[in-house]
């Protein structure tokens, strides 16, 4: 029988939570005076919103960074989300797609999504829209790259940028979804000119400093240079890549720096 994964927090401030399950993923809670947000729902697989509701009783709004299913398929249990239009398609993907990803992972998705028309409406959110949750504000910021309408949320009080997937020391643009490393270079730019100090993505209990940017950047400018090696994505094996690290393991983050592209021969 499948196992759910086991929820856990770890607490970045006082006024953020890092939610983790037992799995990789992760989402981020932001505690203001008056409301709360929630960044990003997993997998969907654990009572999230019962895990939520014990760690604040603020209202709650729900953001998604972008379509994939360890980001999105949570979603269901809080009834509204907002997230990007741009990912409309990537969505309906991930949908067509959640049977296999549950059979190759062995995560029990939620049956929901899988079977029949359960729908869930998102709202849009675009560059620039702002959530006001009394006290701190986070901010809509489009970080195209590892999809077409992944965004992060900037929260000027914390010097905090919430990235999702969009920018991590593993940078996956070999999905079908994905953008040229090019459009990842500009967001690199744009990260870096943030007011922020910190960068927290989706599948880390931890932050990575706003200066460890350059080193993604470097990281790549080394794809061609470097040797690359073939990449089979395991949830969906029919999605293959060529990855390219530019460090094993970064003393500083504590993480393999590596960037995954399409396949190169
Ligand atoms: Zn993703």
């Amino acid at each position: 029988m499948k196992q759910a994964p086991q929820l856990t927090h770890v607490r970045i401030s006082d006024r953020v939570l890092q939610i983790g399950d037992s799995v990789g993923n992760a989402c981020t809670l932001l505690l203001g005076d008056e409301k709360a947000l929630l960044f990003d729902t997993m997998t969907g697989s654990c009572d999230l919103k019962e895990y939520v509701e014990s760690l604040t009783d603020l209202p709650l709004t729900v953001v998604i960074s972008h379509g994939h299913f360890d980001h999105v398929c949570g979603a269901w249990q809080f009834g509204s989300a907002f997230m990007n239009a741009l990912e409309s398609a990537t969505y309906t993907e991930c949908r067509r797609i959640l049977k296999d990803i549950e059979r190759n992972t062995g995560i029990p998705l939620p049956e929901k999504l899988m079977y029949g028309a359960f729908r869930l409406d998102f709202q849009d959110v675009q560059e620039g829209d702002v959530f006001d949750l009394g006290g701190l504000r986070a901010e809509a910021v489009l970080l195209p790259g590892h999809t077409p309408g992944s965004i992060g949320l900037l929260v000027r009080e914390e010097k905090l940028l919430l990235t999702g997937d969009a920018v991590s020391p593993q940078m996956c643009l070999f999905l079908p979804e994905s953008l040229p490393v090019r459009v990842l270079f500009r967001t690199l730019d744009k990260v870096e000119r943030l007011p922020a100090e910190r960068i927290l993505g989706s599948h880390f209990m931890k932050t990575f400093p706003m200066t460890h940017i350059s080193v993604f950047r470097k990281c790549a400018e080394s794809i061609g240079k470097v040797r690359g090696y073939p990449y089979v994505f395991p949830p969906v094996p029919e999605y293959k890549g060529t990855v390219w690290f530019y460090d094993m393991h970064d003393d500083v983050i504590d993480e393999p720096v590596c960037v995954i592209t399409p396949p190169q021969l």
